[in-house]
């Protein structure tokens, strides 16, 4: 399959892994838009959230990110976790991921 994550998944492509498990994997984004900018990925290739009702791998995908966030010193100052669904949002790769960003000041509302 022609998809960038699985291809990290699969270790055909590198990147910085923070957390992996049988079902997910954590690494840090190519162009960090933050201090710490961490991906948090299913390993199985799903496009979006519609199509991902996983709970329990979704509940353990959020209990890895708020430990990265402890690890990292997020839960001190903040961090926001951001999925990119489809067009309007900008999702440029089409495999579900989640942001964790955290370690500098960040605007609301969203661009
Ligand atoms: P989206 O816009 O789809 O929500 O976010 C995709 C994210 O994936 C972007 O933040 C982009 O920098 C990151 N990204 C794209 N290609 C790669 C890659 O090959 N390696 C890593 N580590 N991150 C990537
Ligand atoms: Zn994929």
């Amino acid at each position: 399959m022609d998809c960038i994550f699985c291809k990290i998944v699969n270790k055909e492509i590198p990147a910085a892994i923070v957390y992996e498990d049988d079902n997910i994997l954590a690494f840090n984004d190519v162009a960090p838009q933050a201090p710490v900018h961490i991906l948090v990925i299913p390993k199985e290739h799903v496009q979006g959230i519609a199509d991902f009702d996983d709970s329990p791998v979704l509940g353990i995908m959020f209990a890895v990110m708020k430990k990265l966030a402890i690890e990292h010193g997020l839960d001190r100052t903040g961090y926001r976790i951001v999925v990119n669904q489809g067009q309007d949002a900008g999702q440029a790769v089409p495999h579900l991921h989640f942001h964790l960003l955290g370690g500098r000041k960040m605007t609301w509302p969203p661009g």
